[in-house]
Parts: structure tokens; sequence; C-alpha cells
């Protein structure tokens, strides 16, 4: 989350700003060289013919100048001006023509000077306004744009730790080595720990990622920088890598400290490798992270988190090893982690007896740890504004209605029907997956939010595999399209929520037809396909057919018989176990996530862990038989999910 409290006035200059004050000056410019009335110049024969006319009046004679004013063509008096030459007589000729007029000491000497200082106040006072106005009241007189806009939390000041983080014990576990590491990073060292360097925390926005970064310093006691990639790229190329720089530069001074850069993607987006170039700011500033990354040993003291949503878009070179190799996924909370951020913000406010906060979490699924802040808060507001003692349910109750209804968080949160729709959808891929011959284990099935998903059905293989055959293959199709399926069985209506599925159907089935010879009209061919090549411009320009239209059409005809089959026998074996099915969908729907084990007392199978053939139960009707499942080897690579 962004800090909101932030305030506007630390942006040092907009763009508008300047321009507002380049006119500002330029109208000060024109009122200082204010023009009279058209001002002639004479030739000084001209004027001195018009003296003797007597056509001129109203002189001013300046050392080096003449002016006042003179009879034009028109017969007017207009202003003029001539240069004052060698002329002893003028005085007496003016005399003699009763021209009116007077002397006067020459401006060039202090008027000049005069107007110049002038001059220069006005400049300092326009550099004051620009530069150094917006910055006093950040207690800062830096007409710095390097200088970084960090801010920096004591450690005697640091008041967040483990504790006001809820529900979410893994990562918090995994940060365990690093409060060890800046507690003590010699003994650290000696005992031979890998020395951490930079940690990135991942997770949907509000999950906790900074207050988790902060809790890391007080527990540690150690000092607190925290910035906003965002902040980095400004409007000034090379402002963002001085900036960069300059952190880095404070952290040391207060070494140990933890940096903690917000929203990393700001700057470390993948680099775009194409034509055109990128974003010259952003790289030189992701260039400058990287040099810092590769600078500081942590030897020094300094650990490195950073948080973003996005993980996948981050440019490789920062995420390699040495850089930020710890990955920390920061989820969303489950039903418990609710509860217990539910109860560690209500310590702040006066709950009454009707609140059972168990329930509160119950009503907010898909709720992360800001919602939940958020919902308190509201529920206090409210309360107060009813002078009421304590916050009562009707406040909780209002409070979450508020907080889905807030327009920001509409497409996070996640409505009962959509809950529903989405256990489902689940339960579809979970049994499916279970029931299959040739196919992972299950290992849990959930209805949390994670990543673009809104719930996922996650396998883990036995063992590494090289090869994958027919048969694998196949359940795969049958499993990736059970979610759709189950959608359908269930609410007559299929979602947008299986397009993900239908996108790796489509590439598994096209891949066993064309490249991996298993459709068996075709036989053992492999087709030419430009789809995994590299990528580069133009490439489906240069994607060419190799192969005939008859061909063509066969491919397309087999990669559908297989997707139509597939989905039928999705179908065919979610109704035929809709019993175990419909049980499944209800436990998901209360419990948000079901293990392996469960969902094998559900569908009446065997606990896992038997040797070969877990038996299904005689009263339970499953279709296929299921396979031999073993403990899971959590360290399997090839996890499958299913969204
Ligand atoms: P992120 O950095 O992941 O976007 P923040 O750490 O800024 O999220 O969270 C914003 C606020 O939400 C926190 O200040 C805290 O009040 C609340 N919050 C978020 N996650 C949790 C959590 N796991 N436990 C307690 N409070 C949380
Ligand atoms: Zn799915």
């Amino acid at each position: 989350m962004k800090n909101k409290q932030r305030p506007n006035n630390r942006k040092i200059i907009s763009v508008g700003q300047i321009i507002g004050w380049l006119a500002v000056f330029a109208i000060a410019v024109l009122l200082f060289n204010k023009p009279g009335a058209k001002e002639i110049t004479l030739d000084y024969s001209d004027f001195k013919h018009k003296v003797a006319a007597a056509e001129v009046s109203d002189l001013t004679i300046a050392p080096a100048m003449i002016s006042g004013l003179y009879k034009n063509e028109e017969g007017k008096f207009a202003p003029f001006k001539t240069v004052r030459m060698e002329d002893p007589a003028l005085v007496q000729e003016l005399t003699a023509a009763k021209v009116k007029f007077k002397a006067e000491q020459d401006r060039s000497w202090i008027g000049n000077v005069l107007f110049n200082v002038l001059w220069i106040v006005l400049l300092i006072g326009l550099w004051w306004f620009i530069f150094i106005r917006p910055q006093r009241s950040d207690g800062k007189s830096a007409l710095n744009f390097a200088r970084s806009k960090a801010k920096m939390q004591d450690p005697s000041k640091q008041t967040v730790t483990f504790k006001d983080v809820a529900g979410c014990d893994e990562a918090k576990e995994e940060l365990e080595d690093v409060i060890k590491f800046l507690k003590n990073p010699k003994k650290f060292q000696k005992l031979g720990g890998k020395l951490p360097k930079g940690v990135l925390l991942y997770g949907a926005p509000g999950t906790g990622k900074t207050l988790l970064a902060k809790a890391v310093a007080g527990e540690a006691g150690v000092s607190f920088f925290s910035a906003s990639a965002s902040e980095f790229v400004e409007m000034f190329v090379g402002v963002g890598a001085a900036r960069v720089r300059d952190l880095f530069d404070q952290a040391k001074k207060n070494s140990p400290a933890i940096i903690f850069i917000d929203e990393l993607d700001a700057v470390g987006r993948r680099r775009f490798a194409g034509i055109g170039g990128g974003h010259d700011e952003r790289e030189q500033t992701l260039n400058q992270l990287l040099i810092e990354l590769d600078g500081f040993e942590s030897k020094q003291g300094i650990i490195l988190m950073a948080s973003t949503n996005r993980p996948d878009v981050l440019d490789p070179a920062l995420i390699r090893p040495g850089r930020f190799d710890r990955h920390i996924s920061v989820p969303a909370p489950d039903l418990k982690g609710r509860e217990e951020i539910l109860k560690v913000h209500a310590k702040k406010v006066k709950l009454g007896a009707d609140v059972d906060l168990k329930q509160v979490a119950k009503g907010t699924p898909g709720f992360v740890g800001a919602d939940l802040a958020n919902v308190i808060n509201e529920a206090a507001i409210l309360a107060a504004r009813g002078d009421k003692e304590a916050v009562g349910k009707p406040d909780m109750e209002e409070a979450i209605e508020r907080v889905i209804a807030g327009p920001q968080k509409k497409s996070r949160i996640i409505s009962k029907h959509e809950q529903h729709v989405i256990a489902a959808h689940e339960s579809g891929h979970t049994i499916v997956a279970r029931l299959t011959n040739h196919s992972d284990p299950v290992h849990k099935v959930t209805i949390i939010p994670r990543g673009q998903a809104l719930g996922y059905t996650l396998q883990l293989p036995l063992e590494d595999k090289f090869l994958t055959s027919k048969s694998e293959l196949l359940d795969k199709l049958c499993i990736l399209l059970a979610g759709r399926a189950a959608e359908e069985i269930v609410f007559g209506e299929i979602t947008s929520g299986a397009s993900d599925d239908l996108n790796k159907t489509m590439s598994y089935a096209r891949k066993m037809v064309v490249e991996l010879g298993m459709s068996d009209k075709l036989g053992p061919v492999a087709l030419p396909n430009g789809q995994d090549s590299e990528v580069f411009l133009g490439r489906d320009l240069s994607r060419h057919t190799t192969f005939s239209d008859e061909l063509a059409r066969t491919i397309d005809q087999e990669i559908l018989h297989l997707i139509n089959t597939s989905y039928a026998r999705a179908k065919d074996i979610i109704s035929k176990n809709r019993a175990a099915f419909d049980k499944l969908v209800s436990t998901l729907l209360e419990k948000e996530v079901v293990e392996a084990s469960e969902i094998d007392e559900i569908l009446g199978l065997k606990p896992a862990v038997q040797e070969d053939q877990a038996q299904p139960d005689a009263s339970t009707p499953i279709e296929e038989k299921p396979k031999a499942q073993t403990a899971v080897r959590p360290e399997a690579k090839q996890a499958g999910l299913f969204d």
C-alpha cells in the first residue's frame, strides 16, 4: 500500500509549477520594460532642424541622450529621442527658440546599477520560490533533486514488531534468518550462515509487505529506510539514479539498516529488448540499483527488502543470485489468518460482547490485511458516530459493506455467489485430478485468491519427470477442463473464470497433435510450429506454413476432438461422483482450504500414503480407479497449478 499521508508538497517541482513561474517571470519582464507611447529616434540633424523651426518641446537633456516631444507630419506632438552630440551652441539655440528644456543626470551610473540589482533580487526571489519554499515544510533545505526522499525511521522509535503482523506465519518464519543476521552480523557469519542480501516480498497490495519489512527492522532493532520506487522515476533523466545512490549512502552511514523499496516493479520492470528503446530514466535507475546491489557487501549490515505485486514482470537481472535472491510470498490471508489480523487491529478499539471476530472473518472472503484494518477502523468510526460505548455487531456488518463498496477494492473482494462458483470450479479440478489414473497427486485445493487466480488446485508430482505419456496428457486435458465442466453442471452456466484453463488446454492439445505425434489420425508426425520459437518482432509475419490446407484442417479437427472428448469425460467423472463433489464444494466454502487427506475422506478413498491401490469405499461410486498416492515430496519441481 502506498503511504497515503505523504504530503503532496514533497514532490519537488512539477512541470506545471515551472510553467507557472515562467509566466510570472515573463510578466515581470514586461512590467519592467514597460514601453510608453512609441518613441521615435531622430537623427541629430533632423533634431537641429526642428529646434530651428521651434518644432520641439519639453526636452530632457541627459549627458548622452536628448528626449522630448517633437511635432510630427500630422502636426501633433510625439515623443522622440536622439543621441546627444558635442554641440556647445545647443543651449543658446534652444533658448532662442524658446523651447522648454531641462537637464538630467545620467542614469547609466546609479540607475543602471540599481536596475541590475533589481534583476538579481528578482532572480533570487524566483529561485527561492521554486526550489526552497516547496521543501521548507519538510524541514529540509535541499535544493537537491538528487537527494533521496526516503524516510528513515530510528531504531529507537521502531514500534512495529512481528506481533503486529498476523496471518502470514510462513513469511515470518522465512524472515527469521534476516533478523538473526541483522542482530549480529558477525556471529551469523561465523556460524556459516549464508548472508542474505536482497529479499523480495511479493503478494497482492495490502497483504502487509511493508508492515512485515518494518517489523523485521523492529525485531532486529535497526534503522529502517523506506522509499517508493516510483519516487525514483522523476522527470529528469539521471535523478532516479542519483537518488538510489543517495539512499544507499544514507543507509550505509546508519548501518545496520534495512532499505525497503516499495513497488519495485515501477523501476524493476524487464528492460525492453526490442526496437525503439525503453524508458531511459527508468532504465538508468534500474542500472544504478543493480550497481548498488552488487557494490555493497552484506557484511556492512544492510539488507535490502523490496515489495511487488508483479514478480513476473521484474527484470531477470534483479532477481539473480546475489541480488534479490530470496523471494517470500505474502499471500492473502485464509480464514484463520483473517481472524488473527482482525484480532491485532481490534486491540485498538473496544469491542462489544456481541462481536465474534471469527464470524467477521467468515464474512470477509478475499479481504487482505489492509481491508481488515479498514473494517475495524470504519466500525470504530460508526460506533463513535452513534455515541456507542463499544463497537457492536451492526457496526461491524455495516463496516464490511462499506469496505466492499469502497471503489478501489471492488475487483478483489469476492461475493458469496462468486465464491460458490469458484468453489465448484476448483472442486471440479480436484475431483477429476484425484480420480484420473495418470495425474499427479492432489496436494490441496483452495479458494483463497492468489495472484491473478481466484482459487487453485495444487498437484505435486511424485518425482521429477522427463517423459510424459499420452495418458498423462489426456488426463491433464481432462483436469484442465473440469473447472468449466463443474460450473456448467452446478450452475448451468459458464463464467469467464476458466479462460486461463482453456488457453492451457488449447496449447497442450495443440502440442499433442502437432509436435508429439499423439493424434490417432495423423500418426507419429511432428510438424513445424512457430509458436515456441524465440520472441521477436514480427513473429507472426514470419510464420510460414509448410503443410497443406488439408493437413491444417485435419490438425484443427484433431485438436477439437481431443478437447471435446476430454470435456465430456470431465463432466462424466463429476456427474458420477456428484455427492462427493457437492460435499467438497461445501467443505471448501466453509474452510477455504482443503488438504489431501480430507479430500480423500470426502471421496471415500483410503488415506493417501498407502502402497499400491487406495481402494474406493464400496459405498461411493467412483468412476475411475484412483491412482496410487504416496507422500508428497515437497521439493518436487513441477507443481501443477490449476486456477
Ligand atoms: P502492502 O505493503 O503489502 O501493500 P501494507 O503493509 O502497506 O501492505 O499494509 C497496509 C496496512 O494494512 C498495514 O499498515 C496494516 O495496518 C494492515 N495490514 C496489512 N496486512 C496485515 C497483517 N498481515 N497483519 C496486520 N495488519 C495488516
Ligand atoms: Zn480452473
